[in-house]
């Protein structure tokens, strides 16, 4: 039976793919063909683009319009973090849905079924299956089919716990169940990136236990007596820059008179990393063109949407957002010589951003520049392809792969771009 693994390292530079860092990415690659132009989605953030990666849709139209967003509860707008367990309840709760366009679980309900193996935050373990439509193990959070409490993966939330959890995947699912799709997405490189300088010793250290894992599961797959059925997809999300500086909208906007104060429901500012979505009550839709024009003067910000012109970005106009905001971003090396510096943002919620140490979420060239590698059948062994591909084009692919219908999706499938 044909089948699909895909392997999510997070937050892996493209960049960062070489035979020093990752043998056992290269060693994949030259079984397969890589993506030298592959290309993330906008926010560059990982519970939207683990949504793009379930649906093969870009946030727009999946509707997880970033790392953090603002819902109307019935007591006006507020920001959350989807990276709790609850917000699927509250996303539910404001729109009365989860995902508006079906997961690759879903899909595959009646053909082969999907197990998930997740290592990163709850909010984007559950946005692979958010209705229950195969398994998902979580360290927090795991369900089976309707739902059904499950026991969680017992691991801990780093280098460690992703090699616990490979060797599970590889025992539970590769060697046990064999699923249509098992997907397996561990937490390094991002999570230590998010600490450290992008290039300091502890970093490298987690790129290569990130490829470790890779090397297994590959290994694994290559030994099965049927690895020309399977498809291989190893991929990262995003990458990362460096945090030059760190921005708070909520204060300029308060300071400038457009917003009430601090967590007042008229505006309500989204913090992707190093980018910003901006909500407007309808009392405060009035405000918009002044807080671009104020925001545009900013030498800090790199680029700035508002209206139809969201659309660009692949969000959804009529969605909610009203204007958008990247970090300026340059070339600037961290102290330890990896190229890329952006500025990033704070607003009505605060998350972790460190000067110095790794961030995504905007519209830099190397946060945009994740990697990917296909294996199996349709793919040329040892081939570079500047392809243009997209973290949209894994589902139809897997779904090519096994047969079914890519119908409703952004993305197409790789084996048609190769
Ligand atoms: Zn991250």
């Amino acid at each position: 039976m044909k089948r699909a693994v895909v392997v999510i390292c997070d937050g892996l530079r493209d960049d960062m793919v070489t035979p020093d860092l990752t043998p056992n990415l290269c060693r994949i690659a030259a079984h397969g063909t890589r993506f030298d132009g592959h290309r993330g989605i906008f926010p560059s953030t990982t519970r939207t683009t683990s949504a793009s990666i379930a649906t093969g849709c870009l946030p727009g139209r999946h509707g997880l319009e970033g790392n953090a967003m603002a819902l109307d509860l019935g007591d006006g707008l507020e920001v959350f973090s989807v990276g709790p367990p609850a917000f699927r309840d509250k996303l539910q709760q404001a729109t009365g849905r989860t995902l508006k366009v079906p997961v690759m679980a879903e899909r595959l309900k009646h053909a082969g079924g999907a197990v998930i193996y997740s290592n990163v935050s709850p909010g984007a373990a559950i946005f692979q299956d958010p209705d229950g439509h195969g398994h998902m193990q979580h360290r927090s959070h795991a369900t089976g089919p309707g739902r059904t409490p499950a026991a969680p993966l017992s691991v801990s939330h780093d280098a460690e716990g992703d090699a616990a959890m490979t060797r599970r995947f590889i025992d539970d699912v590769l060697q046990g169940s064999k699923p249509a799709l098992a997907l397996l997405w561990l937490c390094e490189p991002d999570h230590t990136q998010h600490g450290v300088a992008l290039g300091s010793p502890a970093h490298l250290d987690v790129i290569r236990a990130a490829d470790a894992q890779a090397g297994r599961v590959f290994d694994n797959v290559q030994a099965g007596i049927d690895a020309k059925e399977i498809l291989l997809l190893c991929a990262s999300d995003h990458g990362h820059e460096s945090v030059g500086e760190v921005v708070d909208i909520e204060n300029i906007l308060i300071e400038a008179g457009f917003k009430d104060g601090a967590g007042s429901r008229d505006v309500a500012i989204a913090p992707q990393g190093t980018s910003a979505t901006i909500y407007l009550a309808a009392e405060a839709k009035a405000r918009r063109d002044d807080i671009v024009r104020l925001l545009e003067a900013d030498p800090r910000i790199g680029g700035i949407w508002f209206g139809d012109a969201i659309s660009e970005l692949g969000l959804d106009p009529k969605g909610g957002i009203d204007i958008v905001v990247t970090g300026r971003s340059r070339e600037t090396a961290s102290e330890h010589g990896i190229p890329g510096t952006s500025v990033a943002f704070q607003g009505s919620i605060k998350i972790s951003n460190n000067i110095g140490c790794g961030q995504h979420g905007g519209m830099g060239r190397y946060e945009q520049n994740p990697f990917l590698i296909a294996c199996g059948p349709g793919f040329g062994k040892g081939e570079r392809l500047v392809a243009g591909s997209s973290a949209v084009d894994l589902a139809p692919s897997v779904l090519a792969h096994l047969g079914q219908s890519v119908d409703g999706m952004d993305g197409r499938p790789l084996q048609a771009v190769g």
